[in-house]
């Protein structure tokens, strides 16, 4: 096997042919998983309010449909590339599998800084994306969220975009999912990946005989997902002693408070400059003393560079593909407990599936009841991944993806190989 490379795609692609190779995939169904099944480069050219007009790359992938539609978010970035948006598609494919929804893999992003944009072109440049992409998106093709850089209103605009696009049906763009409530969103789903990442935590914690009062956390990332572990690992008792975002590093050994420190984003735009921490370097938030690391920011973060600075013994996985390859054989021989990504962030698509199926009903789950169900799943999925892995003598990674990619092989030939 080559020696893999710090991108999303080789680090998806790695743990992909590892997998492979423990279950010993019949080379016709590994071609068939690896795939990708589509993958599309759209240009969109659209004129901002301003009057300029901008030219912009975007993609599609959908990596595997065996399980059901393709489902994944959209990440607007600045920096993204098809194959990262291939490597985070063949990620929803293990995903979905593992959190046990009827849907495959995808993704989708648009090569744009989304801080520059004022509300109004945002929502141009999302509109023009969706008419672009409109038949590579569907409830039957590709299902999508948010992801880094897109929020609810930006799901709003897609779904409108859908729903209007042939004037006869105001509800034909209800499958996007991370809508507003207002629009058959669901409550719940901006939390749902964060604290999916604490349940995670929590039952390891469980398992392990620790308590998570006792426990040093640091953050890398206070978005999104982020800033909701962040708030929701602290209410359980654990100390945030620091926080990162593109701004810096804010650190505090003796905890940060999480809601002051949200305020003071709100107002500043990041967290340097935190009046009751100091401020450190960004990257040195892989140094802090801690028990447990939450990387929450992007891809390829934990690398050969970092990894021996760690000094956490849990990595819980929030984003997307954060340990590479050979940062993640070091943590495995030293002993570090890592919660992969495909298990850790996956209460976010979880609830996802909750609201598709809510729209089916047009009905509206309580919180209590999202939360719950959110609970229960996490638990269940951790539960079983951490007893696999004890059985089989497996890190939790392998035992997730051998699990994930044993059930997209068990669909196909269910279905039957012809194409
Ligand atoms: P976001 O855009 O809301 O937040 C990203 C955060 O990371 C920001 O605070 C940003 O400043 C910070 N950041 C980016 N690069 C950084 C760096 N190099 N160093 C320090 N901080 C950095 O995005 P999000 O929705 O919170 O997503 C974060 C990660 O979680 C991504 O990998 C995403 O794919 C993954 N994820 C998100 C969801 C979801 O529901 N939003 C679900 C599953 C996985």
């Amino acid at each position: 096997m080559n020696q893999p490379k710090d991108s999303i795609l080789q680090t998806s692609l790695y743990n992909f042919e590892l997998a492979a190779k423990r279950l010993n995939l019949d080379q016709a169904i590994y071609e068939r998983i690896l795939g990708p099944k589509e993958k599309i480069e759209i240009n969109i050219n659209p004129a901002l309010p301003d009057g300029t007009v901008v030219n912009i790359r975007a993609f599609v992938v959908r990596h595997n449909d065996a399980l059901g539609p393709a489902k994944g978010g959209i990440r607007m970035t600045p920096d993204v590339s098809l194959d990262d948006v291939t490597g985070l598609a063949m990620e929803m494919t293990w995903k979905t599998s593992l959190i046990g929804v009827p849907f495959g893999g995808g993704k989708s992003a648009i090569r744009f800084e989304p801080a520059s944009l004022s509300p109004d072109a945002k929502e141009v440049i999302i509109r023009s994306f969706t008419r672009g992409a409109k038949r590579h998106i569907g409830p039957e093709i590709y299902i999508p969220a948010p992801d880094m850089g897109t929020n609810e209103t930006d799901m709003a605009h897609i779904r409108d975009c859908i729903a209007y696009s042939d004037g006869t049906s105001i509800t034909k763009g209800c499958f996007v999912t991370g809508k507003p409530v207002i629009l058959g969103g669901i409550v719940g789903r901006r939390e749902a990946t964060g604290k999916g990442v604490v349940y995670t935590v929590l039952a390891l914690c469980e398992r392990l005989g620790l308590d998570i009062r006792r426990m040093r956390v640091a953050v890398q990332g206070f978005g999104n997902v982020g800033s909701v572990a962040a708030a929701e690992i602290a209410k359980c008792g654990a100390k945030v002693v620091a926080v990162a975002d593109l701004s810096g590093t804010t650190l505090n050994p003796d905890g940060l408070d999480i809601e002051a420190l949200w305020q003071h984003l709100l107002q500043t735009g990041g967290v340097r400059g935190f009046k009751k921490a100091a401020d450190i370097e960004r990257e040195k938030i892989f140094e802090v003393d801690c028990d447990i690391l939450i990387p929450a920011a992007a891809g390829s973060q934990i690398t050969i560079k970092n990894v021996n600075d760690i000094k956490a013994s849990i990595i819980a996985e929030a984003a997307n593909a954060p340990t590479t390859p050979q940062a993640d054989e070091i943590l495995h021989q030293r002993g570090t407990l890592v919660i992969p990504d495909i298990l850790c962030n996956a209460g976010g698509v979880f609830v996802s599936y909750l609201e598709y199926t809510q729209e089916t009903q047009r009905e509206q789950m309580t919180l209590a009841q999202v939360e719950r169900r959110l609970s229960d799943r996490i638990q269940q999925r951790f539960n079983e991944v951490y007893d696999f892995a004890k059985q089989k003598r497996l890190t939790m990674r392998e035992a997730a993806m051998d699990t994930a990619v044993s059930k997209v092989a068990e669909a196909l030939f269910a279905r039957g190989l012809l194409p």
